[in-house]
C-alpha cells in the first residue's frame, strides 16, 4: 500500500542537537523501505533533504519549505550476514547501539561510535569519526535508493572517504550499511570505549544544545578551536550566539539563540579568523533552509 505515513509538520528545533529552526511543512517518514521505494517512484526524481538525527545540522530560523525524508523505527537493526563475515544495518540505528552490540559479540573496530551522536547514515554521509578513527575503516558497502527510486549498492572502494565529508551522492536516501567484522576481546573493546568516552568529555562540551565542531580542522596540525580562540571569536556574543567556554569550536546554544545571529557569529568568526591567520575556515555543520 503507498504511502502508509502521511506527510508531516515537522518542528525543526526538535529535530536538531542545536535547537534552531522554524517549520518544515512537508517532510515524509517513510516506514520501512517498500514505503520508501514506492514515494520515491512517485515523486519522480523530485529534490529531498535526507535528515538524520539532526546532529551535524543548523536549521534555518524561517524553517524549509522543500521536502525532507526522515527515517523511522523501520530502517532500525543490527543483523549478521548469512556468512557471518559481515554486520548489516539499518540505516537510522544510532551509532551507540551498533558500538554496544558490537561490544556484546567481541567485534572491534566500532569503539568509537560510542561516543559519536546521530545514526549510521549521517555518519557514513559525513565520515565521521574521531580519535583516528572514522566510518571509512569500518565500512564495506552502502545501499540505498536514488531519488529516481533505483535502488544501488555502492562499495566502500567506489566511496571517497575525505575527512567529515564523502562524494555519497545528496540524491542518495541511504538504507542499510554493511559493515566490515574483526574479532577481539570483550575487555580490551570495553576498555577503549570508556577511554574514549572519557577523553570526550574531558575536552568537550556535554549536555548542551550544539552540533558539534562548526569549522573542519584546516589540517591535522592546525585546529581549528586554537584558530577561533586566537582571533578572540571564543569572547563573541550575538544576542545569546555564542562558542563553548569547553571547546571553541563548539557552538553553544543554551540561550536558545536565532539561527540568524548563529550564522552572523560564523562569519564574523569566518573574517576575523582570515584576517589574522590568512586561513579559511570552512563549515564542518551544515546550515539548512530558507533564506
Ligand atoms: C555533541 C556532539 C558531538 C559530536 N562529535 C562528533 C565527533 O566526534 N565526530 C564527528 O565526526 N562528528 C561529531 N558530531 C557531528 C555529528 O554527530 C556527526 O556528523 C553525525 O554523524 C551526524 O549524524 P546524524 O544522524 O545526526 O546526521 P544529520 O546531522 O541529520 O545529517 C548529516 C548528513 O547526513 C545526511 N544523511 C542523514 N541520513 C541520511 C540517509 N539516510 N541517507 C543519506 N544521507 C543522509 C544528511 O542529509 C546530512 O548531509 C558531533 C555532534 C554533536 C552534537
Amino acid at each position: 500500500m503507498l504511502q502508509k505515513t502521511k506527510n508531516r509538520i515537522l518542528d525543526l528545533k526538535k529535530n536538531c542537537w542545536i535547537g534552531t529552526g522554524g517549520i518544515a511543512s512537508n517532510t515524509f517518514f517513510p516506514e520501512d523501505e517498500k514505503d520508501l521505494h514506492n514515494y520515491l517512484k512517485i515523486k519522480n526524481n523530485k529534490k529531498f533533504f535526507i535528515l538524520g538525527n539532526g546532529s551535524n545540522i543548523l536549521f534555518r530560523d524561517k524553517g524549509y519549505s522543500g521536502k525532507i525524508i526522515k527515517l523511522g523505527k523501520g530502517f532500525r537493526g543490527i543483523n549478521f550476514t548469512q556468512d557471518k563475515k559481515h554486520l548489516i544495518c539499518g540505516a537510522a540505528t544510532l551509532k551507540k547501539e551498533l558500538s554496544n552490540f558490537a561490544l556484546k559479540n567481541n567485534i572491534s573496530g566500532f569503539e568509537f561510535l560510542s561516543c559519536i551522536p546521530g545514526n549510521l547514515a549521517g555518519g557514513v554521509k559525513m565520515n565521521a569519526g574521531c580519535f583516528d578513527n572514522s566510518f571509512s575503516d569500518i565500512v564495506s558497502k552502502v545501499v540505498g535508493y536514488k531519488f529516481n527510486g533505483i535502488k544501488k549498492t555502492i562499495s566502500a572502494n567506489k566511496i571517497k572517504f575525505r575527512y567529515r565529508r564523502t562524494n555519497i551522492p545528496n540524491d542518495f536516501v541511504i538504507t542499510n550499511i554493511i559493515f566490515k567484522i574483526k574479532k577481539s576481546n570483550y575487555n580490551v573493546i570495553k576498555k577503549k570505549m570508556d577511554l574514549y568516552v572519557k577523553k570526550k568529555s574531558i575536552s568537550q562540551p556535554e549536555k548542551i544544545k550544539t552540533s558539534g565542531s562548526t569549522f573542519r580542522n584546516p589540517s591535522d596540525k592546525v585546529k581549528a578551536w586554537t584558530l577561533i580562540k586566537g582571533a578572540g571569536c571564543d569572547k563573541l556574543n550575538f544576542e545569546g550566539a555564542k562558542f563553548s567556554g569547553k571547546h571553541s569550536n563548539f557552538l553553544d546554544n543554551s540561550s536558545s539563540a536565532s539561527s540568524k545571529n548563529i550564522e552572523k557569529l560564523i562569519s564574523l568568526t569566518i573574517e576575523k579568523v582570515k584576517n589574522k591567520y590568512d586561513v579559511k575556515l570552512n563549515l564542518e555543520i551544515q546550515v539548512v533552509g530558507d533564506k
